[in-house]
């Protein structure tokens, strides 16, 4: 039987009675119709996983007891930190929906030359990244969750390296790998030497990357990387490279 995962933003433990939050109480009464002793699995994103059932349930609450504490790790031994450029609402969901199945440490929403988004509506749109994000962990049973950075544009996502500070204090340069994918690169993923524990992967909005950024991007230390002659929708290209990068030095 499936057991439903629910993400708590908070401390967790055995013996712990919880009165669900509003939008958890909402999603656990009328859209999963639970009823008073059915068991929901919880985690937190600190590591393992807790098991919990129903104690007390109404019109507007729901009460947990937590009774049991699993030590599971779902995580990819390879950190991999996302550049993903800002797309429309729909191919934004869908990619960083697939970025977090596929097991990312971190994302990075970057506005870059072709970026078609106004800045207006960014921050609503932040919380809903966030809500993707979350309800991909829970569907895909991860126990960490990706850390959403703020909007960054492409030249301070190069120049601040959002993407090594994840690892800096780990693994040192010859284990990190800066990768921007680009569809004039030559060369492909499996033709790469280079050892991974960590990899930045920068991956351009519908319009592409332009020449000066792929330029700027190489001078900071980042190989173009193509993965084949078909050209790929933006939401689906991160699906697709993040599986290739699992596949080659991740958890495949
Ligand atoms: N018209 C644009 C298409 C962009 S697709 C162009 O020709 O560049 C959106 C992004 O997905 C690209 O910027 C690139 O980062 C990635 N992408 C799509 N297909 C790819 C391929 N075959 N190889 C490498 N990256 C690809």
């Amino acid at each position: 039987m499936h057991i439903t995962r629910l993400f708590i933003d908070g401390n967790l433990e055995v013996g712990q009675e919880i009165i669900l939050a509003e939008n958890s109480a909402h999603h656990v009464l009328h859209v999963l119709r639970k009823k008073a002793d059915d068991e929901l699995i919880l985690f937190n994103g600190k590591g393992g996983e807790y098991s919990a059932k129903i104690s007390d349930i109404n019109r507007n609450n729901v009460t947990v007891n937590i009774h049991e504490y699993t030590d599971v790790n779902r995580e990819s031994p390879l950190q991999i930190s996302l550049g993903l450029s800002i797309l429309k609402r729909d191919a934004m969901n869908t990619a960083l929906q697939k970025a977090t199945e596929l097991g990312v440490s971190k994302i990075v929403p970057v506005e870059t030359t072709n970026t078609t988004v106004s800045r207006a509506h960014l921050q609503k749109r932040e919380s809903q990244w966030q809500k993707v994000i979350v309800t991909a962990c829970e569907q895909s049973g991860r126990t960490q969750v990706p850390a959403l950075e703020s909007v960054h544009s492409f030249n301070d996502y190069l120049c601040i390296d959002l993407c090594t500070d994840l690892c800096t204090n780990q693994y040192t340069d010859s284990e990190n790998l800066k990768l921007i994918a680009s569809t004039t690169a030559k060369m492909c993923i499996s033709e790469i030497e280079h050892p991974a524990k960590s990899i930045s992967l920068i991956i351009g909005p519908e319009g592409g990357f332009t020449d000066a950024e792929i330029t700027l991007a190489v001078e900071k230390g980042f190989q173009p990387v193509s993965i084949g002659k078909r050209i790929l929708r933006a939401e689906t290209a991160p699906a697709v490279l993040l599986t290739l990068l699992q596949y080659r030095w991740g958890d495949f």
